[in-house]
């Protein structure tokens, strides 16, 4: 088999007194569309931020393309587009072509005229996210929906193979959330970029992905999406556990007292 995009073993984590995560082992295979669900304060946003060595690992261990995480230099292979990327006002001064640029300028440096070469990477990104005619536009003129899709350019200027998006449909019109996904599949499938993606949205992304893992500080379940169909068809409560209710459950309950 392949050597895993990322690969956990045993991780745990704590802020203080209290673990976070707990003896977490994840496998993305190579080409996966993995979507991590979890309840808001499961421990999403600290697993991401281990696996993009923002965090140590206090227990465990974490290899990113088959190589220690310690010693693993070719961040250029991971894209991240982080929650807040998309809101953006109407007079920030720039436009969507310089915001996909400024991907590669870690790779050319900031103050450099836009090479011909650069052009076609930075409109072929664009192509990508189906948003090629918008690059004159001013990013804050665009919708948060359409600003998400240009940060998702911006991390594919640089040709990642591994694509990490938190909350990407945060900001994103509901009505538009299926042609998002339907996006996300397309990048997975035909350019064979590895994604990961954090969400507290359990009921629409098991349709859109390959793998699910249900985090709430340990990993409930973690296997492929049409597994976990069958198990969420019993009940969420054989995945998480007794106890444990989701975001929508716990709304749902309290519009019932
Ligand atoms: P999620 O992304 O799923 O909402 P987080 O990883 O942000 O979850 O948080 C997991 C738990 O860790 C929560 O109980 C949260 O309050 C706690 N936590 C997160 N960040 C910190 C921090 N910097 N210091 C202390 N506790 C934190």
């Amino acid at each position: 088999m392949a050597v895993p995009v990322i690969e956990t073993r045993g991780l745990s984590y704590r802020y203080e007194k209290e673990k976070v995560l707990e003896e977490i082992n994840l496998t993305v295979p190579k080409g996966a569309f993995l979507g991590i669900v979890g309840p808001n304060g499961s421990g999403k946003s600290t697993l991401l931020k281990l696996i993009l060595g923002l965090l140590d690992p206090q227990e465990g261990e974490i290899c990113l393309f088959g190589k220690p995480i310690g010693s693993f230099s070719a961040w250029d292979k991971i894209g991240y587009v982080s929650q807040k990327a998309n809101s953006f006002n109407s007079g920030f001064p720039a436009t969507v072509e310089e915001v996909v640029l400024s991907g590669l300028t870690k790779k050319i440096g900031l103050f450099r005229f836009m090479r011909g070469s650069d052009r076609e990477k930075v409109q072929k990104a664009l192509e990508s996210v189906g948003m090629a005619e918008f690059s004159r536009k001013n990013i804050g003129e665009l919708s948060g929906g359409q600003q998400q899709r240009v940060f998702i350019a911006r991390a594919l200027v640089s040709d990642p193979e591994l694509l990490i998006l938190d909350e990407p449909t945060v900001g994103v019109d509901a009505k538009r959330v299926d042609v998002f996904y339907d996006m996300l599949e397309t990048l997975n499938k035909e350019q064979g970029i590895t994604l990961l993606l954090v969400t507290h949205d359990i009921g629409t992304i098991s349709e859109t992905v390959s793998h699910v893992a249900c985090l709430n500080k340990y990993l409930h379940f973690h296997g492929e999406a049409g597994e976990f169909d069958e198990l969420a068809e019993k009940g969420l409560s054989e995945i998480y556990g007794h106890g444990i209710h989701l975001l929508d459950h716990h709304h749902h309950e309290e519009a019932g007292r």
